[in-house]
């Protein structure tokens, strides 16, 4: 028996349940798993060993096969996010089209009307229009509002100009953009009659249809090598006054008529409906990627034998206490992410359902808490990516073993789909609103930020003696404070002279910054609680209640200047926590391998040599170095002789 099978069999979970929760029910939790399954079988979907050996062409060419492959097991079911997970996992890389069907797609089906949808919708899924979504600009990417593309109605043809006046204006860094795309979901400035009417949304013919050869006016290409996204084709793209028919702007929010009149209906942020959907899956989808690295690294720390014990007996490296430090309290957050991930979901899709009949009173808190919840779990993935690797000692650092593509592939996702610091002082801004609500209209908080009803009774909290039922209410008392000290602080400047802006762009920004991820972090520690209600399982109960205290108590150690600078808690209180800290390492580690597991990868989606389930790092490892590595199947001798030849001789 290996040592993995031995850690499973003293396992007291049920992983049943565990997996319902994470893929939102038992059933579909089975379907994923089938899924995960059917990939295994299929070559197409696999990523080749050798595929960080290969030039930049060869892997973008590979990807084709791949992306269709996933596209026909998934039926084109472009709708249903969780459709995602497989490409996600099985891709070493990003994958060819990903950007039109994850935000093009769904901003067509909000922003477009229906007679838009029926013009493109069809031929969008089919891939004969591959569109790609191209907003940021060589010199604005975050501040959407100053971009420079230009869109100038014409009265006379009933058309849109489509004009890059500046090198500033040149589209950069759309995905799908630089090779792929045919068509182009184009934001610019709407000019009527000299009058700008804001950013609205175009769709664009780059290239024709036939050819692939760009159309008059368009220039267009790929940006370049990038830190990873090698197979991404993220482009460049310049417009000299290219004319579109005026049905081309997308038109359910915003019209205008043949004489130029423009009409706006709903709430603005509307057009950032489909930016939404895209964090909706990187708060749905890619913390995932998460469970792949815990998979591996949990894998081989359980394998891994360095040094003995005082009985002379080698120890696994999981059993040092930090190697549990490293990795037990990522685990506790990937089930935080994933857990309120879900939750978050729900609410933005009520919030669709309802923009859909035209009520926006969701609009401002969904927003507000995917800016955050995006930041703070895109955030995660990456820091998860290189600890995992860190607790792998030098295996972890091969491609081989699966976590340095973790890394690299996810690491442009605190960047993109608005960069994270702007994330977290979005909703910093919705939380010191919240502050003024609570005092004259405490009834119009919203259900998610309901803690702000009680501001005063959480003010008011002290706690002498740590216990794990004051969990909750430290987290929520650091959230309270550092929001109420930092619009205190906004009172002060503005009081001192300082207009509100300058205050909140170079005074305020940590702040607002420490508020902002402390309440997402007090946002997932609810989530995963009421989550852990709809287990029956007594013993599974036990377990995840431990990892969610891990989870509550790593966060409260790792940030408790607000609570000791508010004397909520004493040194005394402090030591306790700490203490209750290496308890729950201890409670979690014989159960850390199941709990993972839950996530029900297959070996073919982790692309490791290291952390595959039956726990055979050192056979997989010398197998792929000798079997799989192209580069021991040329011949250099005659190369290397050569080499010696030029050498200078000393
Ligand atoms: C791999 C990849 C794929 C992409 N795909 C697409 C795509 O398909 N389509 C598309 O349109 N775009 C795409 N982008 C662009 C991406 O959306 C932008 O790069 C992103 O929104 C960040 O904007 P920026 O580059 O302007 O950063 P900047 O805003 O210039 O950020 C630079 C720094 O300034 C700071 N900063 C800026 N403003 C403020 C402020 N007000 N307060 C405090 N700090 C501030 C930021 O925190 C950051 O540290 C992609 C980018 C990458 C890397």
């Amino acid at each position: 028996m290996t040592s993995l099978e031995q850690v499973r069999q003293l396992s007291k979970i049920d992983q049943i349940q565990i997996a319902g929760l994470i893929f939102g029910s038992e059933q579909r939790a089975k379907e994923v798993k089938q899924f995960l399954a059917d990939c295994e079988k299929i070559p197409e979907v696999q990523t080749n060993a050798d595929f960080y050996n290969w030039s930049r062409k060869k892997q973008f060419l590979s990807k084709d096969k791949q992306g269709f492959s996933f596209m026909k097991m998934i039926n084109n079911q472009v709708d249903d996010m969780e459709q995602y997970t497989g490409p996600m996992i099985y891709s070493a890389t990003t994958n060819h089209y990903g950007v039109y069907l994850a935000m093009v797609v769904p901003a067509l089906k909000i922003l477009g009307t229906q007679e838009q949808i029926n013009a493109w919708l069809d031929d969008l899924i089919q891939i004969r229009k591959a569109a790609c979504y191209a907003q940021t600009e060589l010199g604005h990417g975050s501040d959407i509002q100053s971009l420079q593309t230009t869109a100038t109605y014409d009265k006379g043809t009933q058309e849109f100009v489509i004009n890059t006046p500046t090198i500033q204006a040149a589209k950069f860094w759309p995905g799908d953009l630089g090779i792929l795309a045919n068509w182009a979901l184009v934001f610019a400035q709407l000019i009527v009659d000299g009058t700008n009417y804001g950013v609205q949304s175009f769709m664009v013919q780059i290239r024709d249809e036939q050819t692939h050869k760009p159309l008059k006016g368009i220039e267009v290409g790929d940006i370049g090598p990038k830190m990873g996204y090698q197979v991404k084709d993220n482009g460049f793209l310049k417009f000299d006054n290219v004319r579109i028919p005026k049905f081309n702007m997308l038109a359910k929010y915003i019209s205008i008529s043949p004489q130029g009149k423009v009409m706006k209906e709903g709430d603005p942020k509307i057009s950032y409906a489909s930016m939404m959907m895209m964090r909706k899956l990187l708060n749905t989808v890619y913390p995932k990627a998460a469970a792949i690295s815990l998979t591996i690294a949990l894998r081989y720390s359980y394998t891994r034998q360095q040094f003995t014990n005082d009985k002379g007996v080698e120890n696994s490296v999981i059993e040092y206490q930090t190697q549990q430090h490293k990795l037990l309290p990522l685990l506790a957050n990937l089930f935080a992410v994933v857990l309120s991930g879900n939750v978050t979901s729900k609410f933005v899709d009520l919030n669709f359902t309802e923009v859909q009949k035209g009520n926006f009173s969701h609009m401002n808190a969904c927003h507000s808490l995917l800016c955050g919840t995006k930041a703070n779990y895109t955030h995660f993935v990456v820091n998860c990516a290189e600890w995992c690797r860190l607790s792998c000692g030098g295996h972890g650092y091969a491609h081989y073993s699966g976590l340095p593509s973790i890394y690299q592939e996810h690491s442009p996702n605190v960047t993109l789909e608005g960069e994270n610091q702007i994330m977290f002082l979005q909703l910093a801004r919705y939380l010191l609103k919240l502050l003024k609500t609570s005092q004259k209209n405490p009834e119009k908080i919203p259900e998610q930020f309901s803690l702000f009803k009680r501001i005063n009774e959480i003010l008011s909290f002290k706690c002498d003696q740590f216990q794990t039922s004051n969990i909750l209410s430290l987290l929520e008392s650091s959230v309270i404070h550092l929001i109420t000290q930092t619009g205190m602080k906004m009172m002060q400047e503005i009081q001192g002279g300082m207009n509100p802006k300058a205050a909140w762009d170079y005074k305020l920004g940590t702040s607002l910054w420490e508020s902002a991820n402390y309440f997402i972090e007090y946002y997932k520690f609810v989530c995963f609680q009421n989550t852990i209600l709809l287990v029956t399982h007594k013993q599974t109960q036990v377990v995840l209640t431990n990892l969610l205290n891990l989870f509550g108590v790593t966060i409260l150690l790792q940030n408790p200047l607000a609570l000791l600078e508010n004397d909520v808690i004493t040194q005394q209180t402090m030591k306790q926590l700490r203490d209750e800290y290496e308890n729950l390492l201890n409670l979690i580690k014989p159960e850390a391998l199941s709990l993972v597991e839950s996530f029900c990868l297959a070996d073919g989606g982790l692309r490791t040599t290291i952390g595959r389930a039956d726990g055979k790092p050192y056979e997989y490892t010398y197998d792929w170095a000798v079997n799989e590595n192209s580069l021991n199947k040329i011949d250099f001798s005659n190369t290397v002789n050569q080499l010696k030849n030029c050498r200078p001789k000393l």
